[in-house]
């Protein structure tokens, strides 16, 4: 595994959890950990072959990072009932995202 890969799973795990601070304070474990739930979209990356490349964008690559799917993540986090979850992936997409620049 490179130090590229491993960064990315931190990133992955201190953004929500520093998101659930700032905004969820009350609830902010369970929030963190909802959010956390976001990491599971990478499970796409099973499906490509290599798994992990370092040199290909996640977004517009895999099934669950494409541009179609990107709106209804936008939407998940704008109803109080799925926000969390919808926030989750919306910081996992932006930080995918940003690793592509
Ligand atoms: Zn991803």
């Amino acid at each position: 595994m490179n130090s590229g890969f491993i960064w990315h799973i931190v990133l992955h795990l201190v953004v929500p959890m520093i998101i659930a601070w700032l905004f969820f304070r009350p609830g902010f474990k369970r929030a963190a950990l909802i959010m956390f739930a976001g990491i599971l979209i990478d499970l796409d990356h099973l499906l490509a072959d290599p798994i992990v490349d370092p040199d290909r964008c996640s977004v517009g690559f895999h099934p669950l990072h494409s541009y179609y799917v990107i709106p209804l993540y936008l939407l998940l986090s704008v109803f109080p009932k799925t926000r969390l979850i919808g926030l989750g992936l919306v910081i996992h997409i932006l930080l995918d995202w940003l690793a592509c620049l």
